[in-house]
């Protein structure tokens, strides 16, 4: 069986009934720390290889609502990573955390 970067390279998921899946599958595997990165970045922290001189500064809380539409309306980046509304930082809800009172990583939580 092909690993899905094979898949990806030989270009035949383009005509496969099952794109939508293997966009899924490929969205699915964006790490944590590459949507941390992402995150940062909105607030002003540029990354090495690129060269910015008014990179943005967004506030954590508006950052997030630009991951959040990526998240729900263009569907690409995973929607299980949520933002601790206490300490800001970002956080996979499949390991972590609580939604019971807003957002919360493990070390915030109150349940
Ligand atoms: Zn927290």
């Amino acid at each position: 069986m092909p690993t899905i970067q094979e898949t990806i390279n030989s270009g035949c998921w383009e005509e496969c009934p099952r794109q939508e899946q293997f966009i899924r599958m490929a969205r699915d595997e964006i790490s944590l720390e590459t949507v941390e990165q992402f995150y940062n970045f909105l607030q002003g922290e540029v990354p090495p290889q690129l060269y910015m001189k008014r990179p943005p500064h967004l506030s954590g809380a508006m950052a997030f609502r630009i991951i959040y539409y990526l998240q729900e309306i263009m569907g690409v980046l995973p929607d299980k990573y949520e933002r601790c509304i206490t300490c800001g930082c970002i956080y996979d809800s499949e390991n972590e955390g609580s939604s019971a009172r807003g957002c919360h990583c493990d070390g915030c939580r109150k349940d």
